[in-house]
């Protein structure tokens, strides 16, 4: 399966999950080193096909495609602008993880080792207006070291080194918001203690690759 089929079998997978609604949400993936295929503005991703998908260059100027550019198509030049090993972004808005967004609660709590391998650390990104320069400057102080990151009162972006990695780390972060959900309904989760959490931290950047923020380090 070429790049332009996984992209269009991905949409319909994020749309069939419930991640987006109606014309939400965007997908890219890196095409060559200064191309990139993004899905277009206003084309609900359950029924993007090959021929709705857009190249564009690294300004975001359209170089393929018949459609418009996806309106977010800064967040994702901001990621391959600033890493070089991503080479997919996806954008939902998936209920769970939007709502953790919207309260203005990040998915920082240490509560599943699985999550903190395979995502990192997931900040919130401060509230901005779509579309235009406010999103990805409001990720940009947390886009070195992230995998998934939630928009406040938006939804939600991950990161990876393939389609697929990006695809599996937003199920994995809804996933994760899902169960946290039925906790908070039941009581209050509980979280990793701190020394057990170091060792999750060395595991994730060995075994998994996943850059933990020196910086904040111990400040989950
Ligand atoms: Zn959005």
């Amino acid at each position: 399966m070429n790049l332009k089929e996984t992209l269009v079998n991905t949409c319909h997978k994020v749309y069939a999950n419930g991640y987006v609604a109606a014309y939400d949400g965007n997908l890219s993936v890196r095409y060559d080193s200064d191309k990139f295929i993004i899905t277009p503005s206003g084309k609900c991703k359950g029924d993007v096909g090959i021929d709705d998908l857009i190249v564009i260059d690294t300004k975001g100027n359209k170089l393929e495609g018949r459609g418009k550019v996806s309106t977010e198509y800064k967040i994702h030049l901001l990621i391959y602008n600033s890493r070089p090993e991503i080479n997919s972004v996806v954008h939902c808005h998936p209920v769970h993880a939007t709502a953790f967004a919207a309260m203005g609660e990040s998915l920082n709590n240490p509560v599943f080792p699985e999550v903190i391998l395979s995502l990192g650390k997931i900040p919130l990104c401060k509230y901005a207006t779509p579309s235009g320069d406010g999103l990805p400057n409001s990720m940009s102080p947390y886009v070195e070291y992230c995998w998934a990151f939630l928009l406040e009162n938006h939804g939600a972006v991950t990161v990876g080194k393939t389609i697929e990695g990006a695809y599996y780390r937003m199920e994995k972060l809804e996933h994760s918001a899902k169960t946290l959900s039925v906790i908070r309904s039941m009581g209050r989760e509980k979280t990793i203690p701190l020394q057990k959490l170091r060792e999750l931290y060395s595991i994730a950047e060995s075994t998994y690759g996943i850059k933990i923020d020196k910086r904040s380090r111990l400040d989950f």
